[in-house]
């Protein structure tokens, strides 16, 4: 049995993580500020092996904590992940990646644990290769609502690689493609979750822009299935790994396929692009694959109908 840390347990990820973990036997503890997090989506977990602090993470304080000793592991994801959290939130979102990677680290390295850190595809901004190997440097603007999010992130895969060249913390960067499920909370704003919930209510499809921008969608089993490989393996040890499936489907291809899923009278209409929203979208995962022996195996008709039968629950409940 290994103590476990999770920042953003309260969160889609977070919370499917913590539930996996739980059910291999391993002690968590999860903290979380309850941002974008909701507390109900913590219920479910075993109260013997779970236990829950009410923080921010780039509390001061957070490091004395009595329960935050002998860890083993954290999975740092404390950070809002939809553009309509973060961008209203700019700030805050700078200091979860920022100030509370620094927390995180710190406490990596006074217990000798290891700390996997939850970067994301948006390092590389609007790409201009495709696929996206780890290698690419990115493509990203400092001037724009994106920018509190990405270049955050940048820097906290910067306090990752000071802190494991400096200090040998073992360190690993999860950089981390659009990833859905029914776990996405229904007011979370990002693509799945609209266009499901638009479908299933019988309400417009909104399409941002033409739709023709690209996204490559990740089932969440899948992620966290390759979070915990990343955790494990040793070879994962000091790198930067992309976590996503890499096949890439346009906005309005996934409009179509969800108002066929659903069997939906909705329309589909077409709303302004958002600012500096990333023209395309797609990892190379070999390095997973030869690292990790990692690779999705969820397509998105069966993610997608997964995630649907399970909305149809939610929302008659
Ligand atoms: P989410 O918004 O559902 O969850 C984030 C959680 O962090 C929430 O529970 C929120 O309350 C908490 N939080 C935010 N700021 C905090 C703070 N300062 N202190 C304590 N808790 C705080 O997002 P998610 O989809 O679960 O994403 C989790 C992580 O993975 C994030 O770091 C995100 O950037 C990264 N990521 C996610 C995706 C994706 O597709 N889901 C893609 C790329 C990267
Ligand atoms: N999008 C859309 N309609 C919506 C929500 C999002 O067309 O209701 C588009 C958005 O403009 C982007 C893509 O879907 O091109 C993915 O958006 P999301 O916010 O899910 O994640 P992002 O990858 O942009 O961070």
């Amino acid at each position: 049995m290994r103590k476990v840390v999770i920042t953003g347990v309260a969160g889609f990820l977070g919370s499917h993580l913590a539930k996996d973990l739980i059910d291999q036997g391993n002690e968590v503890i999860g903290i979380d500020n309850l941002y974008t997090g909701k507390k109900k989506n913590l219920t479910d977990l075993n109260k013997d092996k779970f236990t829950f602090i009410n923080t921010d993470i780039c509390s001061n304080e957070l490091l004395k904590h009595p329960l935050l000793k002998n860890i083993h592991e954290i999975y740092h994801l404390a950070c809002p992940a939809s553009p309509k959290y973060y961008q209203a939130r700019p700030l805050e979102t700078i200091n979860a990646n920022t100030v509370g990677t620094i927390n995180m680290l710190e406490l990596a390295k006074q217990n000798r644990a290891k700390i996997l850190y939850a970067s994301t595809s948006e390092v590389y901004g609007d790409p201009e290769v495709s696929p996206q190997p780890e290698t690419y440097r990115g493509n990203v603007n400092t001037w724009g609502p994106r920018a509190c999010y990405d270049e955050s992130k940048r820097m906290g895969e910067v306090f990752c690689y000071l802190y494991y060249s400096l200090y040998n913390v073992k360190v690993r960067v999860a950089r981390i493609f659009n990833t859905y499920s029914a776990g996405l909370a229904n007011d979370d704003g990002r693509v799945i979750s609209n266009f499901v919930i638009q479908a299933l209510t019988g309400k417009d499809i909104t399409v941002y822009g033409s739709g023709e921008q690209t996204r490559s969608f990740c089932y969440v089993t899948d992620t966290i299935a390759g979070f915990k490989k990343m955790m494990e393996n040793e070879k994962a040890n000091g790198e930067i790994i992309n976590i996503g499936n890499p096949t890439e489907y346009k906005i309005i291809e996934i409009a179509h396929l969800v108002k066929e899923l659903t069997n939906s009278d909705s329309h589909i209409i077409f709303l302004p692009l958002p600012e500096d929203d990333p023209r395309q979208r797609k990892p190379n995962i070999q390095k997973a694959k030869m690292l990790l022996n990692w690779e999705p195996k969820v397509s998105i008709d069966e993610g997608l109908k997964q995630t649907i039968n399970i909305y149809k629950e939610k929302l008659v409940n």
